[in-house]
């Protein structure tokens, strides 16, 4: 006999045997046995989980010879003996007509059909009519259709199986019972899968088993027809095919999860180094970037949920996690591993970047580059700080009305290039805006004001709230005069606002070394001539700041803010001229950064010298420019009233370059 392929072997040829539409079953069990016979069906959802299996059953039952309660059918599942029931099985029922509708959509097909459909089964009680795809039926032929099915005759019972219910006009779904089909379970694909294979005599194990189930995602049929290949290509043992789970994944071409997890392990230490090596040894290896990308995705999509169901690495699977993770014990206790590193946050974050860099790669050239550069932003992602977050803390304790400034800092750059802020969907400015502000640490880098979330008494108050309230930073009031260069793409901008920089600021707070003298005084280029004189190197001591701040985990921006500043000292004053904007100083120079600093500078033997660290000292404009005028209740007008964009105009001196207007234009 011919090979048949197991998901035809084992088509279940009764209403119990089918997996995980117990919903389904039950109902149509009971309407065959109260007799209560619809004329119109509808069996929708995925691909491969029984809709064509349950319609040919139900066909089945309707037309089997034997009456339900008969010694040779005591319930109403079909006898399968009967040659009524054998010919539906083998698919030559003279009364059980199956149309592809997929080929067969045309109007006159439906109305050869409406016309044979006048006429008595041949020999049957019904006639029956399975039309699989019937999504693909045009409009027409649905109205040739809906008379038949207005006033059925009573022979008549259509069954449509789709996969798109919603395709089906309404006045013909109003007409039918329609019965939507669940995904299997992953729990329910495994035992159906062991069942099979033991009577296949193959030699599987569960984990096997449970990658192939994985695999199917909730169709039967696709994680037998995986089985199918893996038999086909698996080693012998005695005559007796062995599945293991390398062959699976080779097969599937998907890797184990170990190297997303691994990946995870390093973008949670900022290693970009490691991230790209792993990912650099699975491209090598001859597996495609899109085929890694999704299933990046797919491993991010399951840490994301197990951290919203609050599932640990050791807890065993209940509830939410265990219905929203149709994944193998194995698999669940690793995505709660990686979660574990990451806030929810971060983790959906990282969810919407390797989304986008999935999508970008169907259409890219360079794959292998857009992978390893959406992997990247992952690394990166994590000194964003949500801008939510960052108002949220700087709101209350600097005084808005003084402190701001509009001083052109690397930062703010960074945060007005590509910034741009809907107006109108009332949450959505702050959405956008976190992805286009590139900010410095906010004392603390996502992770440490996670840690500080999770244990809110103690760290929250003591080691977020007081550095800003009397901080232990020395902030030199900018002096503003020079008019500020506006960039030249700026006139090319249609929708640009100015940003109208405001009175002077005011010193943060004041440290140790506050009554030094005001650093705008120093001479620009004394201050390498005092440091010969006093024996210091600068540039040493500027390498050793940088090293020791960078040492510490998150504060990479620390270490790059004082990467770019530059260090002068004056007497026994180090001044640190960081390039950053008043506002920004003391989030870019968090007091661990600056403890850092200061232990650096003791280990050189330089503790004796006073930190201070001012400042951008690019001047900000003395004149505010007016902004330009916006036309009254214009988008515009909106864009510049709107607190969360005035407060990021303060902070980052950032301007309005791009603004999309996303009100319902109805
Ligand atoms: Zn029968």
């Amino acid at each position: 006999m011919a090979y048949q392929v197991l998901a035809r072997k084992y088509r279940p040829l009764r209403f119990s045997d089918v997996v995980g539409q117990d919903h389904v079953t039950r109902t149509l069990l009971n309407a065959l046995s109260q007799q209560r016979i619809a004329h119109g069906y509808i069996f929708s959802g995925h691909r491969g989980i029984g809709k064509t299996t349950i319609a040919r059953i139900l066909a089945s039952a309707l037309n089997c010879r034997n009456a339900i309660g008969s010694e040779l059918r005591p319930t109403p599942e079909p006898c399968n003996a009967c040659d009524s029931c054998l010919e539906i099985r083998q698919g030559n029922a003279v009364d059980v007509i199956e149309i592809d509708a997929a080929t067969n959509r045309g109007i006159d097909e439906i109305r050869e059909l409406r016309d044979a459909a006048r006429y008595r089964p041949s020999r049957d009680r019904y006639k029956i009519y399975i039309l699989d795809e019937a999504h693909q039926i045009t409009d027409a032929a649905f109205n040739a259709l809906l008379k038949t099915l207005e006033e059925p005759p009573d022979h008549i019972v259509f069954m449509m199986a789709t996969t798109q219910p919603e395709d089906i006009p309404q006045t013909i779904r109003s007409r039918c019972q329609h019965f939507s089909f669940h995904a299997v379970k992953l729990d329910d694909i495994v035992g159906q899968l062991r069942r099979i294979s033991d009577d296949e005599a193959i030699a599987v194990d569960n984990a096997a088993l449970a990658l192939l189930a994985e695999a199917g995602d909730g169709s039967m049929r696709d994680a037998l027809s995986i089985m199918d290949q893996a038999i086909a290509s698996a080693p012998t043992d005695d005559g007796k095919p062995m599945l293991t789970v390398e062959q699976i994944r080779e097969l599937m071409g998907t890797v184990s999860n170990v190297v997303y997890e691994e990946i995870l392990e390093a973008v949670n230490v900022n290693s970009s180094a490691a991230v790209l090596t792993t990912i650099s040894r699975l491209l090598d290896a001859g597996n495609g970037p899109q085929q890694l990308a999704r299933q990046f995705v797919r491993y991010l999509r399951n840490c994301t949920i197990a951290k919203i169901t609050s599932l640990t690495p050791d807890a065993v699977a209940t509830g939410a996690a265990a219905d929203l993770l149709q994944i193998s014990d194995e698999e669940r206790r690793r995505a709660a591993r990686s979660a574990a590193l990451f806030t929810e946050e971060e983790l959906s974050r990282f969810l919407s970047i390797m989304l986008r860099t999935f999508d970008e790669l169907g259409y890219r050239q360079e794959q292998r580059l857009h992978l390893e550069l959406g992997l990247l932003k992952l690394v990166h992602v994590q000194r964003l700080v949500p801008i939510e977050e960052l108002l949220g803390q700087l709101g209350s304790p600097v005084p808005r009305k003084t402190a701001s400034t509009t001083t052109p800092s690397k930062a703010a750059s960074a945060a007005h290039t590509g910034t741009s802020v809907p107006v109108g969907a009332g949450h959505a400015p702050a959405e956008s805006a976190v992805r286009g502000v590139a900010t410095s640490p906010l004392r603390a880098t996502p992770f440490q004001s996670d840690q500080v979330r999770r244990t809110p008494s103690a760290a929250f108050t003591s080691a977020a709230s007081t550095p800003m309230t009397e901080g232990s930073l020395a902030l030199a009031p900018q002096q503003a005069s020079a008019e500020v260069k506006r960039p030249s793409a700026e006139a090319e901008r249609p929708h640009l606002i100015d940003t109208t920089p405001l009175a002077q600021p005011v010193p943060v707070g004041s440290a140790s070394s506050s009554g030094a003298p005001n650093p705008r005084s120093l001479p620009e280029a004394s201050g390498y001539n005092s440091a010969a004189a006093s024996g210091f190197d600068l540039y040493t001591l500027q390498s050793a700041c940088v090293a020791a701040v960078s040492a510490i985990k998150g504060q990479g921006s620390a270490a790059h803010t004082l990467e770019e500043a530059s260090f002068a000292l004056a007497g026994d004053t180090l001044e640190i001229q960081t390039t950053v904007s008043q506002a920004m100083l003391p989030i870019a120079i968090n007091p661990e950064a600056e403890r850092a600093v200061k232990s650096a500078l003791r280990e050189l033997g330089a503790g004796r010298l006073h930190v201070k660290f001012t400042a951008s000292r690019v001047k900000a404009s003395t004149k505010p420019r007016a902004p330009r005028a916006a036309a009254a209740g214009s988008v515009e007008e909106l864009a510049a009233k709107h607190p969360m964009v005035q407060q990021a105009q303060q902070l980052f001196a950032a301007e309005i370059s791009n603004i999309i207007d996303l009100r319902d234009k109805n």
